[in-house]
Formats: structure tokens, C-alpha cells, sequence
């Protein structure tokens, strides 16, 4: 990618899955990544670990960055030769003061690219269940700041549905504006909180009552108002808000998407080991082994980077048959140019051992890779069928703060794997009684109740027998 240069990219409203590609593929690519508070911090995630993040926008006891100083730093960093993601929410040239920023790369002579952006205006009305536009009720739409606090009425735009954003501070003002520019009291007004996210709020009301109902629901920022005839297909469009919210904690969200709307935190990650002089001396002599199990695609990705960091390579493995837990874990191997010569049709360690069961392991030197705590299902059944086992810890789980998480709009948890519940443990304590606990298969269910939580199995889930290894296909 070229160096120094500025690209000035909507995050979207909230939904992190609503980033563009292109904005998805900058972040990741990213030397230094400059954001707003509004921003979801999983797409800060994405960025690279060496990437520098810096904060530009309000949090705990802090302003935020003036404009002028945000200018100053984008061209500072740009001109020191990086690649500077500037992430904005929404859409960046949307009362985003984008083209503040574009025009000073401009004068610093910074070259620029602006990558468009969802905005919120029209993602909070859709997932508030509000098209901003519809053949029956209106054919124009105006999109409206409210934040103009010198100023005693805001100027309403002729058209036929009215979004306005920031404007919570400044509802009276509004709602007087619109009224004043001759809308019926009797049309219907939303506001839509925390729109796109999984503690997204609709209140709605009519242009007379519509001050009182925010003040009684204690509407929270950001939020956008919406008026017009659009607002009364509110209830029969509300489509995400009738989905439920299920909090996954473990690997894969995008595999329970079809259980409701996926609120995924991250609790536990996957590193190297402090240590790899136990790996390596194994490593070295890798060609005595009769067989390599890979248990997870963790297992398969760090005892390959371990063998490449000692400029081996796959022809290391050469004379071993390996066998693979499951088909990821397979797929990931192939990267590798490495065919498991078993992958048994049920994906876990019992389903190895019924595999290897079929076969003479008398005497066969087996080499596990894996998580420094791991399971003992897999080695103790290979040990009994008389195979000397080698246990090789290539990598650890640690558990990472998942951030703050509002219970009020959580109605399950999935809990994927026994490390995803004992970091739910440790770091909440208790599943609050509002929420329902689901386990995918029943080791992780057996964890869940060692700690007191009243779950049951995913519906479907039983056959994951898988350890509980937490590397997790
Ligand atoms: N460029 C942004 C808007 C920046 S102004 C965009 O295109 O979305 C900030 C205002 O956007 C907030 O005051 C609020 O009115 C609105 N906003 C941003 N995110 C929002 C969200 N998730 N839900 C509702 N309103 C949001």
C-alpha cells in the first residue's frame, strides 16, 4: 500500500458489520488510526497490533480533540511517511466535519482518498423499522442538525420526512421549529437511541406529546428524531428490535446469526507461550513422530509459524500421518500444504478416538499441539490404546476485557466453550436473571453448572463433544 496518505473513512452508525470493504480493508491495513468516540471499538480490532490507535473523540473526563488539533495530527502523521486511517462515524461528510479535514490535507499538500460511509441517519430510521422515504407517505427527505444552541429556532427545510441529528439537547426547540413551519400537531415524531446497536431504543409520539415521552424514557445520546408520515409505519416495520439479543462470547459469531441479533464480546484470545525452548527441542526431532493430531486450527497455525521461525518447513512432517479434529482445523492445515489423513465425521475427541480405535497405535509416537491448558480426554485415550503421547503446548487462551455490556438489552448469552464461561465468571460474576444461558454441547454445559448457572444446551448442539479446549474450530 502507498505511504503517506490520509483516507478519511465512515465507520457506519454502530452495527460493525456496517463498515463498507473498502473501509474494512483500510483498517486492517492501517499504520496509524485516528477515531471517534462513536466508533465500535471491535472495528478498531481490526487494525493491525503494531497499528498506533489513537482516540480523538470524548471519553472518561476528557474533551474532545479540537478540530485544529485533529488537522494538525492526521498531517503530522501522514507526513512522517504512514498511512493514516482517519475513522469517522457514519458517513464523513456528513455533519462529520469531513471536508474540514479533507482541506487541510489539501493545504499541507497530504494526498487524500474519502471512503463513504453508512450514515446514521438513515441506518438508525431503517433499524428503528422507519424508511425514510415511501411511495404512500412522502418522495423527499431532509436531513437536519439540531446543534445550533445560539440560535432560537431552526431553519425546516421543505420536505417531506425530517431527520434530525444532534439534537438531543435541543428537542423544545425543534418540535417548536416544526410546528412553527406549519406541520399538523398530530404528526408523528421518533427518536431513535443507539441506533443500529443491540441496545437500540424507538420512542415515538406525536409532535404534542413527543418532549414528554423522551423526557420520561431518559432518551440517551446519540439519538435521531425523525418526523413525518414514514413514522407511522414504525410498528409494522420494527423488524430488528423484535429479534432477540444473544450475547456470544466465544469464536465464529457469524455462525449463530440465525439464533437473533449477535451481540459479540470477546473474552478470551489466543497468544504464543512465554517459552518455546520445550517446542523447539520437540520441533527438531519432529520426524520421529508417527502421527501429529491437531486439535484446533490455533494448534495447526502456531506449531507452523514455531517450524517456519526455525526455517523448517512443511516437509518437516514428511514421514508423520496427521490427523485433523475437524474439517476447519483441515482447511487451515491445507494452508499449510498438509492433508489430514483423518478427520472424523464427528468433530471431536471422541470422535478421534473412534478413529484411531480402527487402527494399531501400539507403540505409534503421537505428537498433540496445543493450548498450554488443555483436556486430557484426547492423550488419555490415545495412551490406552498403548501410544506414547507427547503433549506440546504451542499456545495459551488469555482472557481479555470484553468492555462494559448493558444486561437490560441482553436476553441470552451462548456461551461457546468452559473458558468463555469461566471469563464470563470472572469478569461479571453472575448471569443476571433476565438472561437466559445457552451452552454449545454438553462439556461446556458441564462447566456452566460448576458455576452455578442454570443453562441448557443449544437446541441441535449435542453432538459438539468437542474438548474444551477453547481453541475452537
Ligand atoms: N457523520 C455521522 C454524523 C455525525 S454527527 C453520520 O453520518 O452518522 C453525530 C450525530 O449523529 C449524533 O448526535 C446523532 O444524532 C447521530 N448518530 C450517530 N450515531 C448514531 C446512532 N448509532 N444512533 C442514532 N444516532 C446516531
Amino acid at each position: 500500500m502507498a505511504k503517506a496518505k490520509v483516507y478519511l473513512v465512515g465507520a457506519g452508525p454502530g452495527d460493525v458489520e456496517l463498515v463498507t470493504l473498502k473501509g474494512y480493508r483500510l483498517i486492517c491495513q492501517a499504520d496509524v488510526l485516528l477515531y471517534d468516540h462513536l466508533i465500535g471499538p471491535q472495528l478498531i480490532d481490526f487494525a493491525r497490533h503494531d497499528a498506533e490507535k489513537i482516540s480523538v473523540g470524548k471519553f472518561a473526563g476528557r474533551h474532545t480533540m479540537p478540530q485544529s488539533e485533529i488537522n494538525k495530527l492526521l498531517i503530522e502523521k501522514a507526513a512522517a511517511g504512514k498511512t493514516v486511517v482517519r475513522l469517522k462515524g457514519g458517513d464523513p461528510y456528513l455533519f462529520g466535519r469531513g471536508g474540514e479535514e479533507a482541506e487541510a490535507c489539501v493545504e499541507a499538500g497530504i494526498d487524500f482518498e474519502v471512503v463513504p460511509g453508512i450514515t446514521s441517519a438513515f441506518a438508525a430510521a431503517c433499524y428503528g423499522g422507519i424508511p425514510v422515504t415511501h411511495r404512500d407517505c412522502t418522495s423527499s427527505v431532509a436531513v437536519v442538525t439540531g446543534h445550533r444552541r445560539d440560535e432560537k429556532e431552526i431553519e425546516i427545510p421543505n420536505a417531506g420526512t425530517l431527520i434530525f441529528l444532534m439534537s438531543v439537547v435541543n428537542i423544545g426547540t425543534i418540535v417548536d421549529s416544526v410546528l412553527k413551519a406549519g406541520w399538523p400537531s398530530d404528526t408523528k415524531m421518533a427518536a431513535v437511541e443507539h441506533g443500529t446497536c443491540y441496545d437500540q431504543r424507538v420512542i415515538t409520539g406525536t409532535l404534542t406529546d413527543f418532549v414528554s415521552k423522551v423526557e420520561q424514557a431518559k432518551l440517551r445520546t446519540p439519538a435521531i428524531f425523525i418526523v413525518g408520515k414514514v413514522v407511522e409505519m414504525q410498528e409494522k416495520l420494527d423488524w430488528f428490535t423484535k429479534k432477540p439479543n444473544i450475547l456470544v462470547l466465544g469464536n465464529h459469531p457469524a455462525r449463530y446469526g440465525y439464533l437473533g441479533n449477535i451481540v459479540y464480546r470477546r473474552v478470551i484470545d489466543c497468544v504464543p507461550i512465554d517459552d518455546y525452548s520445550d517446542a523447539d527441542k520437540v520441533i527438531e526431532k519432529i520426524g520421529r513422530f508417527d502421527w501429529i493430531v491437531f486439535t484446533s486450527v490455533n494448534g495447526a497455525k502456531y506449531l507452523m509459524d514455531r517450524l517456519f521461525a526455525m526455517n523448517f518447513d512443511a516437509r518437516a512432517l514428511a514421514s508423520a500421518k496427521i490427523a485433523a479434529i475437524g474439517k476447519t482445523t483441515a482447511h487451515r492445515l491445507k494452508d499449510f500444504g498438509l492433508i489430514a489423513d483423518i478427520v472424523p465425521s464427528t468433530e471431536s475427541s471422541a470422535g478421534l478416538l473412534e478413529e484411531f480405535r480402527k487402527l494399531d497405535m501400539t507403540e505409534k509416537k503421537v505428537l498433540l499441539p496445543q493450548a498450554l491448558v488443555s483436556s486430557d480426554q484426547l492423550p488419555a485415550g490415545l495412551i490406552d490404546m498403548q501410544a506414547i503421547v507427547e503433549q506440546m503446548p504451542v499456545y495459551k487462551t488469555v482472557e481479555i476485557d470484553p468492555g462494559d455490556i448493558d444486561f437490560d438489552f441482553i436476553d441470552q448469552i451462548l456461551f461457546t466453550s468452559g473458558s468463555t464461561v469461566r471469563a464470563f465468571v470472572n469478569r461479571f460474576g453472575k448471569v443476571p436473571e433476565n438472561v437466559k444461558s445457552y451452552c454449545l454441547g454438553p462439556p461446556t454445559l458441564k462447566e456452566a453448572q460448576k458455576f452455578n448457572i442454570d443453562a441448557q444446551l443449544l437446541p441441535g448442539s449435542s453432538c459438539y463433544k468437542r474438548q474444551d479446549n477453547d481453541n475452537i474450530e
